[in-house]
């Protein structure tokens, strides 16, 4: 990070700008209307100060700028058309330690301005630190589109009540659980329709049921297949109202970095032989945690149900009563294919679709390969990197062709994703020399011939 993002007190404070031209106005009218005491230093001004003036009280000292002028500012704005006035005001604001900007030269700013959504008293400032201002620009205005104007009474909802909310919660974890029923719930609905009474008996009713004993919740999240994009949104706004997050090794940290920042983050596990938390004791981990009241996720790679567990570590949360949602992901066998343009099923070459798992016991595969052997079916092995020579022998000892085509997708959605493809009898030769790192997916079928055709710039 290059630029501390902080929100400034202006209100009476003296910053200086130095320049009156269009872009100097723009600032000013920030300034002024942050409360800025402003002395505005150039010979001559745009026509848009004097309605800056008419709104505001602003100082014109009409003169060119001198060396001395910002003793006593607490920030300054070059906004000149000379680079040698510019960088003299540089210079004397770094030499007083002013935080200085100097418009369209980022090398002499100490601080430059974000773009901002203002819907006071909240503001999101966004800033792209001066590499692209286009990029942070549109960026804003999607930020726009999603904050109803009215989102501002919101927060000056949350002002107003701000010490009677903190009365009503016991601790930390409580009050944000009363703040998050206001603002994800009806009492937010009822102040952006503007009624204004109505959210506040709502409150009122809110406080005083308030119930101190909450058994926590657990959330078991399916978190796609790597591509923070492929999260849905539900899986995300669960996340974020996480306590605690319990994530392993599938999960990409990016993911994991979007829950709360004060949200705890527990690793565990696991790999193929470093189960980091066995099994049984996240199944208990995710009880005691929802019993101290807390809210839990629970990330998992992919869909939770499909090869995931998921079903094993909700079973104790029924059991015991705790309250717990499943919400679905995108699994790696639908990423992997879009991603490297296999159809899994497509009407000339596979009307069905079977997804398997390629973890070997023992060294062995125990599966019914009769099962397996349609031409008009694609096979979708999960977990099945180390098993492949066991998989390929077994398809062609059961009576698939040799030639019967093979992908096999490695980390499949992330930016390191590889496509290998090749037959039965040649994809583990192939793989010895490509050596693909885990996780790898394996499609076998006819559609895999289509990713030659339907490759596209993500499909590897
Ligand atoms: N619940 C997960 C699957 C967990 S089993 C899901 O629905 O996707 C783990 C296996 O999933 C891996 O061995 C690999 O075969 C597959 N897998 C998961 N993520 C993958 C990815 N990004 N690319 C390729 N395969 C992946």
């Amino acid at each position: 990070m290059d630029f501390l993002p902080i929100n400034l007190r202006l209100r009476d404070q003296p910053v200086v700008l130095v320049g009156a031209g269009v872009v100097a106005a723009r600032k000013a009218r920030f300034l002024l209307g942050a409360g800025a005491i402003l002395t505005v230093i150039a010979p001559e001004q745009d026509a848009q100060f004097r309605a800056l003036g008419e709104e505001f009280s602003l100082t014109w000292q009409q003169r060119e700028y001198a060396p001395g002028d910002l003793a006593g500012a607490i920030m300054v704005i070059a906004a000149t058309p000379d680079r040698g006035v510019n960088e003299s005001v540089h210079r004397e604001a770094r030499s007083l330690n002013i935080p200085v900007n100097v418009v369209d030269s980022p090398d002499l700013c100490s601080f430059i301005f974000p773009a901002i959504v203002d819907r006071s008293p909240l503001i999101v400032a966004i800033s792209s630190s001066g590499a692209s201002p286009v990029l942070a620009r549109s960026v804003r205005s999607r930020i726009e589109a999603m904050l109803p104007a009215a989102t501002a009474d919101i927060a000056r909802f949350g002002r107003l009540h701000r010490d009677r909310i903190r009365a009503a919660g016991e601790s930390e974890g409580e009050r944000r659980r009363i703040w998050e029923q206001i603002i994800d719930g009806p009492i937010a609905q009822l102040i952006l329709s503007n009624r204004w009474q109505a959210a506040e008996q709502a409150l009122a009713e809110l406080l005083e049921s308030h119930s101190t004993s909450a058994v926590g919740e657990v959330y078991l999240i399916g978190a796609g297949p790597g591509d923070p994009e492929l999260m849905t949104f539900k899986a995300l706004r669960l996340l974020q109202r996480a306590d605690i997050v319990l994530h392993d090794r599938l999960v990409n940290p990016d993911i994991v970095a979007m829950a709360r920042r004060d949200a705890d983050k527990l690793y565990v596990g696991k790999r193929r032989s470093d189960h980091s938390v066995p099994q049984d004791r996240i199944n208990e981990l995710l009880v005691e945690l929802a019993l101290e009241g807390k809210r839990v996720a629970r990330l998992k790679g992919g869909d939770p149900f499909v090869f995931g567990r998921g079903g094993e570590e909700i079973e104790l949360l029924a059991q015991r009563d705790i309250p717990f949602q499943v919400v679905p992901g995108i699994t790696a066998g639908n990423a992997a294919a879009c991603y490297a343009g296999i159809p899994l099923t497509h009407r000339d070459y596979a009307q069905s679709v079977r997804f398997v798992t390629g973890h070997t016991k023992d060294g062995e595969l125990h599966h019914r390969w009769e099962e397996f052997l349609s031409n008009t079916e694609t096979l979708v092995f999960y977990m099945g990197l180390v098993g492949l020579p066991i998989i390929c022998r077994e398809l062609i000892a059961h009576g698939r062709s040799k030639d019967t085509p093979v992908a096999l997708i490695e980390r499949a959605t992330s930016a390191e994703q590889r496509l290998l493809t090749g037959t039965l009898g040649s994809i583990e030769s192939l793989v010895e020399s490509a050596k693909p790192q885990a996780p790898t997916l394996i499609i076998v079928g006819k559609v895999v011939l289509l990713a030659e055709r339907l490759r596209w710039y993500g499909s590897g």
